[in-house]
This record gives structure tokens, sequence and C-alpha cells, in this order.
């Protein structure tokens, strides 16, 4: 007889997408004419920049020819890729990593969900809520998070709420922990940290041993200018953080699958027997065994968002997304709603009106103005009262939505 991994059958089976397509589905059923604007899911909606489509079709050219051909690459990405982004994301900045610190791999869901691989069952993990589902729900089915309880969270998991009474900024644990999710600017607040704000924590993490894990695939949306991009910005930081990033809503990569994390040489944590043990090393070795890197012609997609021209076509996509980011931000304003995030973000984090729940705002919203966001419970107990707005829709659809509801 064989036996599954249990902790799969822990999780709780009603996924925050699938309930939201089941509703709008039923809605549509009952209301086949009804002109429904899907403002939830976060999906871009604009294709990829002409200098990504060239380069893939150049590379898919080289890949006809015997001469040209490439099968397997280096596990840990093509060097031309790494060094545009050592260059382009790090040195631009004055940050110092190096392209041996840099792994290439199909996007930031993979590795911010495959890196519990390299950490031990017994690490304490802290996550923000609400939260990004993938840090919570990998951390059950790695044996991590104990057991799922009737508040809707995890025994051994340590929740850090950000709410309005701490403007969405997350306090420092109480009890000691090994491992910190944070991302930032945030998915689903929109909100960001302050270099100062971050740098409580990388301080926090030096002085108790612990592990950041940041995940910064909203990155290109900073607009303020002292909110770090990345956590490698932070003095220190380059001892005890693992940073994520991704080409899927920097340049509309969400379904050409292209990002990388960074391991700094200089992270460590311990073995059981005390020893420090380099976290570059345990996560090259990771991708060797279970990853054989990215598709040749998607990183030459990807190292071409450095090209003089990918880098203006992406920054046309970044500014149009955050025009429609300013659009909703103002007009639910302009409804009566306390909104959040979106001047950093792709996404707007509103309190549901007269105090009532997520689910129930997410129905109105569907059924009376024919508009699909995401209810912030879907996103852990902290999300409840609150709903997400994504601004990756098409501008025509934006406006639209918002003249409803300002109405
Ligand atoms: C979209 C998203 C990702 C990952 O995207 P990939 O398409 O897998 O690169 C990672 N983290 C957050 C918070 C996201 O919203």
């Amino acid at each position: 007889m064989a036996y599954i991994n249990d902790n799969f059958i822990k999780i709780p089976a009603t996924y925050l997408f699938s309930e939201i397509a089941k509703r709008v589905a039923q809605h549509k059923t009952e209301n086949p004419e009804a002109d429904i604007i899907r403002m939830g899911i976060g999906d871009v909606t604009l294709p990829l920049p002409d200098a990504s489509v060239d380069a893939m079709i150049t590379a898919a050219n080289e890949q006809r020819k015997s001469e040209t051909f490439r099968g397997y690459g280096p596990e840990q990405g093509y060097d031309f890729l790494r060094n545009s982004i050592v260059e382009n994301d790090f040195k631009s900045r004055g940050i110092d990593i190096e392209a041996d610190e840099i792994f290439v791999s199909d996007g930031a869901k993979s590795d911010t969900g495959n890196i519990g691989d390299i950490f031990g069952l017994q690490n304490r993990v802290a996550i923000t809520d609400p939260s990004y589902p993938v840090y919570v729900d990998t951390n059950a089915m790695g044996g991590r998070a104990g057991e799922p309880s009737a508040s809707g969270q995890w025994t051994n998991l340590i929740y850090l709420p950000c709410n309005m009474a701490n403007n969405f900024v997350p306090e420092l644990p109480k009890e000691k922990v090994d491992i910190i999710y944070l991302c930032y600017p945030n998915n689903p607040t929109g909100t960001t940290l302050t270099k100062e704000q971050l740098t409580v924590w990388v301080n926090y993490a030096r002085e108790n041993n612990a592990i950041i894990l940041f995940d910064a695939a909203y990155e290109a949306y900073i607009t303020e200018e002292n909110v770090p991009h990345s956590i490698f910005e932070i003095e220190g930081a380059k001892d005890i953080a693992i940073e994520f990033r991704s080409f899927s809503k920097t340049a509309g990569f969400t379904g050409t699958r292209c990002g990388y994390t960074v391991v700094p040489k200089s992270v460590t944590a311990l073995s059981e027997n005390g020893e420090k043990v380099s976290l570059n090393k345990l996560w090259l070795r990771r991708q060797t065994t279970k990853f054989n890197g990215t598709s040749y012609v998607v990183q030459r997609a990807a190292e071409a968002t450095y090209s003089p021209e990918g880098k203006k076509q992406v920054r046309a996509l970044v500014d149009y997304y955050m025009e429609n980011a300013r659009i909703i931000r103002h007009s639910l304003e302009a409804a009566g709603l306390t909104v959040y995030g979106g001047v950093n973000a792709p996404y707007i984090w509103a309190k549901t009106p007269d105090g009532i729940g997520s689910w129930e705002y997410f129905d109105y919203l569907l059924k009376e103005k024919n508009i699909v966001c995401t209810p912030g419970a879907g996103f852990g107990p902290a999300g409840e009262g609150f709903v997400r707005f994504s601004a990756f829709g098409i501008r025509e659809n934006t406006i639209r939505a918002m003249k409803r509801l300002e109405k």
C-alpha cells in the first residue's frame, strides 16, 4: 500500500481563486447579459515587450540550426542573463552581488515554494498576515506549519498581522523566530516598508540568527524614494537574506515564465551538529538535483528586458498599470472607501464599508456592480474586512468599473 504525504490533506480545499471563479460563473449563469469586469486575479493583460518577443524569435531560429542549437543549459542560468541581472538590478543601485549568487528559474512562485527544501522542519516560521498564499501552503505541505485551526491559522506558524492599527508595518515577533517571509511591495495590501522599517527586520534577523526570505516580485512598481528595491540595499542584509525576483509582473512574463533568486554566499544557517552551512551551496545542490534550467529562448527574452529598448518598453508597461492604480485609488476614495497601496504597487487594498465581511462585499460588488475583486480574507485571517483591487486590467475596463463604483 502506498501512502500520501498527509500534510496535503490538512490544507483547506477551498482555494481562493477557484471559489471566486465559482461565484462569478454562477452570477453569469443567472445573468447572461451581465458585463462583468474582472479586477480580481493578479495576472497582467498587456502583451510582452517587443524587445523580448524579438529576442525569442532570434533565439528560436538559433534552435533551428545545428551550429547554434542549445540543449541543456547551466542549471543556474546562462551567464548572459545572470551578468545582465547583476549589472542592471544590483550594481546600478550600488549593491555588490555576484553572478554566482543569482539562480535563474521559471518564476518566483516555484522559488518561494521550493526554498523550504533547504530548511529543517524545526524552524519557527513567521509570515505576514495577510500574505501571498504560497508561503503558508508550502510550509504546510512540508510539515512545518503544524495543524490548521478553526481561526484559519496554523498552530506552528507565527503570524505577523498587518492592519490599519500598525499601518501595515508588521511588528517584530514576541517569540523568537528562525525564518521570516517578507514581501515588499506587498501582495495583497500594496503597501511597502521604508528603508528604516526594513532595517529593523534586518537587524532582528542578524541578532537572532534568523533568515529573511524577501519576495521583491513588485520591485519595478516602486515610485517613492525611500522604499528599498532590494533587501540588499540594507546594510548587513547579505548575511541573512535571500531575495526572490520575477519578470512576471515587471515585464509581462506570467505566461512566459522567468524569475530568479539571489542567495548571497555569505548567508549561512546551522546544521544539526551546529556547523554553519552556506545556503548558496545548498540551493545550488537543490536546483541542480531537481531543476534543469529555464529554457534558452525564455532567458534571451528576459535578457532583452535590460536592453535600452527593453527598458523603455518595460517602463511603459509599469507606467500604464500604475496609472490604472492611481485611477482606482482615486475612485475608491471618492466612493468613500478607506484605501491603502496603489502608490508603489499595482494593488489597492480597500476597507469594506460598514465593517461587512470580505466575501459579503465581494458578492455585493459582483451582483450589484458586475465587478470582480479579491476578498481579503482569502489571503489570511487579517485580510478579513478588506478587498483587493488589481491595477492589471486594461485602461478602458478600469475606468468603466470605477464609474460604476462612484455611482
Ligand atoms: C505574482 C507573484 C509571484 C510570482 O510570480 P511568478 O510568475 O511565479 O514569477 C511571487 N510573489 C508574489 C507576491 C506574487 O504576487
